[in-house]
């Protein structure tokens, strides 16, 4: 055992309060590094920190001393973890314990630590030391419970999905169908059995429960509610088998018998609903694409290319005409002309995205003029492609696919744990039907590869499991550092209030009862993803300026710059720092100041791509990268922004207005580097330099100290 210093650490004294004797823990795991890290940081919380790296020396140790709290890892040399609990049990009850483990997935273990051997926190390796430093003190001293402080993962693409919606659930809802009274005759043979044999109740009864959560889902909802009823006979049977009513296996039955009428009733009520050339839901569609071209031949061919990708198209000739179709129907894209007759296709792009919920629309343009200057104002309006006019079809297929499922990733993933196959598609397709990605799964041994491989934004998550409850699947997950902020949605056909009571401890978000009503499920799915996606924005932006924060931006530029290398792409990035801030803050006052930043940051998220990165460095320094772009398309495209920011009037309050420059370093890869670092010291160093030359101006790549433009944006002109 090595007594560490604690010196340097303010809050040595936490554990134990001023003048009282620390808190003592007993760290029990054979790493000997994991002990160092562990204890270092418990230590610095004022515990008295006893390690052992077997259970023997464990057993040892508390011969002569008695800790508050015993910490056991799962995989020890000499004795499993779990076992050493035990042992420890037989003599003390009392003693808090937490068990850590490698592995979250063993929830039988977590069932019998937890239920049977009184243990306080069950936590899964790796372990963050300081929050969970934060839950030990928390378990010590009472107190209010453990805030989160894991962010969401970033999301990835969808895979493609191309098969119509329409068509998988008029396929599915036929199988059920016709699996229906098969299910039936199975249910019916299990309740023979349990007659006999009422040890086999339970089987009767999962699989009534399973008909009750799902075929009212697929419209068979009379049929739906009578399994339900059969199921709560047989668990009422299943609680006291001796004190049953006598008439309850003729329930049973009588119960079975109308749910066998009642699926073939509902079968032919159910086929007349899915059969084909039955009008189309606007809810199936992923939206229209916008094509906006005073060529009617363009119009054609183009029309005629996205309904082969089955897209819905809707054309307009003329800017008035587009604007008057897009504020009324959804729209998955817009792809539109630059030379309109007798107008631009930049100002349309502009009104368009300022039509209500339409600031984030993807957005083509299309030109035969490929100079610099129209894609720099391409940019500027956020078009996210620029297409040669005429354009090839397969350049112009993978475009607006490449658009399409970029913005479908934006409406989040959803992962469904169910073991009842049909419920599962059912989720599918109404999930789908709203442009959310899935993935189903049955066990809950796949459970973590899933979330890893997946990275849903939201788990759909049964209660009722063979051998587990979905209950301690929420526990678990709350454990692990990484997804103990995913929002979770338990889904069940216990309704009782109990049952809400212990998902919520659990740490379930929200509940959702089978059957599940259509315009239900869809809204506590939606509010969910909203509240996550909230979460995430204000985790990873900056409020006064809205742009994103300095580490998920660099996080964001690594991937892009690792992209960049693999496809052998160049990327451009800028630094901008506006020019005699103080001077605003001391003349105008702080809340001018934070006036101006937000007023760069709003121009800044408006003028540049929805893929362009922007970020709110520090103070009043701004970062703007664009992937895939070379320097000098960046000078220019921010040469504008910069000439709009200093054109922008900023309001005293007194009547008295004023204006501001800012000035801007470029830099590109592969040319000035490789690394994020590399290239935001050049484009400093730039920066730096044009603050030298005068402010108000952007040094790029090309230019030299002694052939530097200068007064690019006119000047500065404080009221
Ligand atoms: P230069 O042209 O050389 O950049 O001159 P400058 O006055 O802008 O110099 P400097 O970058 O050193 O000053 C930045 C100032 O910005 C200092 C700091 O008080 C102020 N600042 C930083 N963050 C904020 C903020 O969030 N709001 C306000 N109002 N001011 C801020
Ligand atoms: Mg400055
Ligand atoms: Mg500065």
């Amino acid at each position: 055992m090595f007594v560490p210093s604690i010196d340097g650490y303010p809050d040595q004294d936490m554990a134990g309060g001023a003048g009282a004797e620390a808190k003592c823990i007993l760290l029990l795991d054979d790493d000997v590094q994991f002990r160092a890290l562990l204890g270092t940081v418990l230590r610095a919380r004022g515990f008295r920190v006893l390690d052992a790296g077997s259970a023997s020396t464990a057993t040892e140790l508390l011969l002569d001393e008695s800790p508050d709290l015993l910490i056991v890892d799962g995989l020890l040399p000499d004795l499993p973890g779990v076992e050493w609990i035990e042992s420890v049990r037989q003599r003390d009850t009392d003693t808090a314990i937490v068990f850590l483990s490698a592995f979250w997935r063993d929830l039988e273990t977590f069932q019998r630590l937890t239920e049977e051997l009184g243990v306080s926190l069950v936590a899964y390796k790796p372990i963050e030391p300081m929050v969970f430093a934060e839950n030990i003190l928390e378990l010590l001293r009472p107190g209010p419970k453990r805030v989160d402080s894991v962010r969401p993962l970033p999301s990835s693409l969808p895979p493609d999905a191309t098969d119509t919606l329409r068509a998988r659930m008029a396929t599915l809802r036929e199988d059920y169908a016709r699996e229906l009274p098969h299910k039936l005759d199975d249910l019916e043979s299990l309740i023979e059995a349990a007659k006999q044999r009422p040890e086999t109740t339970k089987q009767a009864a999962s699989s009534a429960h399973r008909l009750r959560g799902t075929a009212g889902a697929y419209g068979f909802k009379l049929v739906g509610a009578l399994a339900g009823h059969v199921e709560d006979l047989l668990m009422e049977y299943q609680a006291s088998p001796l004190r049953v009513r006598r008439n309850l296996w003729n329930e049973v039955s009588r119960a079975l018998d109308d749910a066998r009428l009642a699926s073939r009733d509902q079968e032919s009520a159910a086929r007349l609903n899915i059969a084909p050339g039955a009008p189309s839901t606007d809810a199936l569609s992923t939206g229209t694409i916008l094509f906006v071209d005073d060529d009617v031949d363009a119009r054609r061919a183009a029309s005629a290319l996205l309904r082969k990708q089955l897209f819905d198209v809707c054309v307009a000739s003329s800017g008035p005409e587009a604007l008057h179709k897009a504020s009324s129907i959804k729209l998955a894209a817009a792809v539109v002309d630059v030379h309109l007759k007798g107008e631009s296709g930049f100002d349309l792009c502009r009104q368009l995205r300022e039509l209500p919920g339409k600031e984030r629309l993807p957005l083509v343009l299309m030109s035969a003029d490929q100079s610099v200057e129209t894609r720099v104002a391409a940019t500027h309006v956020g078009a996210s492609l620029f297409i040669e006019k005429p354009f090839r079809e397969d350049a112009f297929s993978i475009a607006i696919q490449q658009l399409v499922d970029e913005a479908l990733a934006r409406h989040g993933r959803v992962l469904i744990l169910e073991d009842d196959r049909d419920f599962a598609n059912h989720a599918e397709l109404l999930l789908q039907a709203n442009d959310i990605d899935t993935r189903a799964i049955v066990n809950p041994a796949d459970l973590p590869v899933a979330l890893d491989e997946f990275r849903p934004d939201l788990l759909l998550l049964d209660i009722d499991f063979p051998n587990t409850s979905g209950v301690d699947i929420c526990k678990a997950l709350r454990m692990s550092l990484q997804w103990q902020t995913l929002p979770i949605l338990m889904i069940t056909a216990h309704i009782d209030d109990d049952t809400r009571i212990e998902a919520f401890r659990a740490g379930a978000n929200d509940f959702i009862s089978k059957p599940v009503l259509e315009e239900e499920f869809n809204a506590r799915v939606d509010v969910q993803l909203t509240h996550a996606r909230l979460l995430q924005e204000r985790a990873e932006r900056d409020p006064l300026s809205g742009l994103l924060l300095r580490r998920p931006f660099l996080e964001a530029l690594e991937q892009r710059l690792s992209e960049a290398r693999r496809y052998d792409r160049s990327l451009a990035l800028a630094i901008i720092d506006i020019d005699h801030f103080k001077k605003v803050n001391d003349g105008f006052g702080h809340t001018c100041g934070d006036t101006v930043i937000s007023g760069l940051g709003q121009l800044l998220r408006q003028r540049f791509r929805n893929e362009d990165l922007r970020c709110r460095w520090g103070g009043e320094e701004f970062v703007v990268v664009l992937p895939g772009q070379q320097p000098d398309l960046l000078e220019r495209a921010l040469g504008r922004v910069l000439q709009e920011f200093s054109e922008m009037s900023f309001d005293v309050g007194n009547g008295e207005t004023f204006s501001v420059t800012a000035s801007a370093g470029v830099a590109s890869s592969p040319d000035d580097g490789l690394s994020a670092q590399a290239l935001i010291r050049r484009a400093d160093g730039r920066l730096y330099q044009a603050k030298n030359e005068g402010r108000n101006r952007i040094v790029g790549p090309g230019d030299n100290m002694e052939e530097a433009r200068t007064g690019r944006f006119g000047k500065l002109n404080s009221a």
